[in-house]
């Protein structure tokens, strides 16, 4: 168990991903409780939890979307949110966090894409407005990624023209042209139809596969039982449980964990 006393030094350099006690309350409202994590390069940590529980604020935490009150972040590296100069702890300037942030890639449940732009304008969006690269480098970029995510022949699709699975895809693409060290995926296929589901964990998996570092917040108990691992439970703002997913999943040591899986699995 990492203490708050050793969070003041950089992770080494193996841990892509550092929460030390994270807390964060919305006014009187404690969301987040003290979450501790450590994700690894290239491994696929899998939360699972109830509605409400603060999967997506913990998420949000990652990469600062949501500040928080208490608590260490380390990604790729980096401290984010604070930096400490002996015992004080200074807010970070927007600048410095979004620098930090650049490390990180995020996919949501509802996709998110620029429903006035195509598939390929989507990707090239961030490439050309944050790191600055010229429309071709960007478009090349592009191209190969949705290439990849199986959607080469839909570039110049707007997202009216694609299925939920395919717009979800070229969500993955759009994160990933960033070059992100550690992509947080919130729920990616709850917003699916069924059979659209498959083809958003194929990408994902592929993903996983060629050395990606994943979080991923899921109810895919398979894909967290195949691809993940690890598997947390998270359940009132705590991470109640953690292991290998194939353990938790068939012999889960807390209450919560038992009776969560037993309705959901
Ligand atoms: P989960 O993703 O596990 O369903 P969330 O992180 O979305 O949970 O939410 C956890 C709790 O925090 C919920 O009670 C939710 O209502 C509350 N919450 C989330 N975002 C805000 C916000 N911006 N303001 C106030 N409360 C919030
Ligand atoms: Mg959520």
């Amino acid at each position: 168990m990492t203490t708050t006393n050793e969070s003041r030094y950089a992770p080494p350099a193996d841990v892509m991903v550092r929460a030390v006690d994270v807390h964060k309350a919305f006014g009187p409202i404690e969301v987040l409780r003290g979450v501790s994590l450590d994700v690894k390069k290239g491994e696929v940590a899998c939360i699972i939890g109830p509605s409400g529980s603060g999967k997506s604020t913990f998420l949000r935490c990652i990469n600062h979307i949501e500040s928080f009150q208490r608590g260490d972040m380390w990604v790729a590296g980096q401290e984010i949110g604070y930096t400490r100069r002996g015992n004080t702890l200074y807010e970070q300037h927007p600048r410095q966090i979004a620098r930090a942030r650049r490390n990180v890639g995020m996919v949501f449940q509802h996709f998110n894409l620029f429903a006035h732009k195509t598939a390929l304008q989507n990707v090239m969006e961030g490439p050309v407005q944050v790191l600055k690269l010229s429309r071709r480098e960007a478009a090349e970029r592009a191209s190969d990624l949705l290439e990849r995510v199986g959607l080469g022949q839909r570039k110049n699709n707007y997202p009216s023209g694609l299925s939920g699975g395919q717009q979800q895809r070229v969500a993955i693409a759009r994160a990933l042209a960033m070059q992100p060290e550690v992509v947080l995926f919130d729920e990616p296929t709850s917003a699916l139809d069924p059979e659209l589901v498959g083809e958003v964990l194929d990408v994902m998996k592929d993903l996983a596969l060629g050395g990606m570092t994943m979080i991923v917040v899921t109810h895919e108990m398979g894909f967290a039982r195949e691809v993940g691992t690890s598997l947390h439970f998270m359940s009132d703002g705590l991470l109640v449980e953690s292991g290998v997913p194939t353990e938790v999943l068939s012999d889960p040591q807390h209450e919560r964990t038992r009776s969560f899986l037993s309705k959901v699995l």
